[in-house]
């Protein structure tokens, strides 16, 4: 059976995105949520002619010959009105933040000022709109300043807020359930036997998956038994999860249960097989609305298959457009000949004197080395066939 190629199993995954959900949540739970909606300001901002500074608001046509005496005609500070227009000669106490009062049209600062009681002496001339936000300077009332589409960052939100817009409709979080098959798991912090293996798989896979922007449903552990993994097939649908993820079981061997155990429940297969390294046995397939992805057993090629696979289809879930993250680097040392599978070589990440990114590969490369995998700040991409390479050429990289 050959192996796919992974840009193809990537775009197969990616092909048939089901159309997410969308939900209404308040400010503080949008930090990183997907926009579902064009979002446009509710005021304006500055909603008034504002002041820039502490000091005086005056007519700056009062101010030529210096020094010039203007009489106090009384005070705003932030979150009042002067409820009066500004005449000849008079100045008006104001601090920053506060409208500017009817008739004036420009800020003397305090530093430039003299107050002496009821009066203040203009040191410096002032030029027209010195020290005032226009209304509407930031923006307009109507102006769509944040689109779909957006993954909201802390700027978007005081941005969403001084718009006057407490909540918003955002892209509903895919909910992903977690399966980890194998007759030899045991959970952490539980005593294991000799032979018995301490699952890790669902700890990593969920942190990513949820990184991206996943809700996730842990279905624990499960033996190499096909009863028991349609159980937590079940589980899964009836809870409504949009992708299921099963991490082991995805080989040839004998108690390589897992597709067959999927395909009684109903999956359809769409691809099998990787020319990738580590995670060659990945699996993917539909069970009616839900996506299928079956993780490799080995610790680090259920990670790498996760980051490549799951978690670009959780981005892509939400609107993500451009959801695989590959980025270009250089090489900080020679890296030899490659085969016929795409390498995911662990690497750490520096910067060199231009500040561009330097990617470094570790010397060992076992698909069951979490130590490394966990060191690592990327995963190096070898295309397959790729030539021997030298120090300093260019590559292309995933962050961890
Ligand atoms: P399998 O895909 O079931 O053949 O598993 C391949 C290797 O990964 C075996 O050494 C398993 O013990 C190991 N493995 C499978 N599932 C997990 C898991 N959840 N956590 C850690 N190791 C696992
Ligand atoms: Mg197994």
């Amino acid at each position: 059976m050959s192996l796919m190629p992974v840009e193809e199993a990537q775009k197969r995954l990616l092909a048939s995105i089901p159309t997410p959900g969308t939900q209404d949540v308040v400010l503080a739970e949008a930090h990183g949520r997907i926009l579902a909606e064009d979002l446009a300001a509710h005021r304006d901002q500055p909603p008034f002619a504002a002041s820039a500074m502490d000091g005086y608001a005056v007519r700056s046509a009062n101010i030529k010959d210096l020094p010039t005496k203007l009489q106090v005609v009384g005070e705003v500070p932030a979150g009042t009105l002067f409820p009066d227009s500004l005449h000849n000669w008079e100045a008006v106490r104001i601090f920053t933040g506060a409208p500017v009062p009817e008739g004036a049209n420009a800020i003397l600062i305090q530093e430039n000022a003299e107050r002496d009681g009821a009066f203040v002496m203009a040191l410096e001339a002032v030029t027209e709109g010195q020290y005032i936000r226009p209304a509407g300077m930031d923006f307009k009332r109507g102006d769509v300043l944040i689109r779909a589409g957006t993954r909201l960052t802390a700027g978007n939100l005081a941005l969403a807020a001084a718009m006057n817009r407490p909540s918003v409709k955002v892209r509903m979080r895919p909910k992903v359930a977690i399966l980890a098959t194998g007759d030899e798991l045991i959970l952490p912090g539980e005593n294991p036997r000799p032979e018995q293996i301490v699952a890790s798989n669902t700890f990593g896979v969920a942190a990513l998956a949820s990184e991206a922007g996943a809700d996730i449903l842990d279905l624990g552990l499960v033996g190499d038994d096909k009863t028991a993994i349609a159980a937590k097939v079940e589980q899964a649908r009836a809870a409504g999860a949009d992708i299921l993820v099963t991490s082991g079981g995805a080989s040839v061997g004998d108690h390589d249960l897992v597709q067959d155990a999927l395909t009684e429940a109903g999956m359809t297969l769409d691809f099998w097989r990787i020319a990738m390294r580590p995670g060659k046995p990945l699996m993917a397939g539909k069970l009616d609305a839900m996506q299928v992805i079956g993780l490799p057993g080995n610790p680090v090629s259920a990670m790498v298959c996760a980051l490549l696979f799951l978690c670009p289809l959780i981005r892509a879930i939400q609107g993500d457009t451009d959801p695989l993250l590959v980025e270009t680097a250089a090489l900080g040392g020679p890296v030899a000949a490659n085969d016929k599978r795409q390498s995911y070589l662990r690497a750490s990440l520096s910067r060199n004197a231009q500040g561009g990114l330097i990617a470094t590969q570790f010397t060992g490369q076992d698909s069951a080395m979490l130590a490394g995998f966990a060191r690592a700040d990327c995963l190096l991409i070898r295309p397959p066939h790729a030539a021997a390479v030298d120090a300093g050429m260019p590559c292309q990289i995933i962050r961890l």
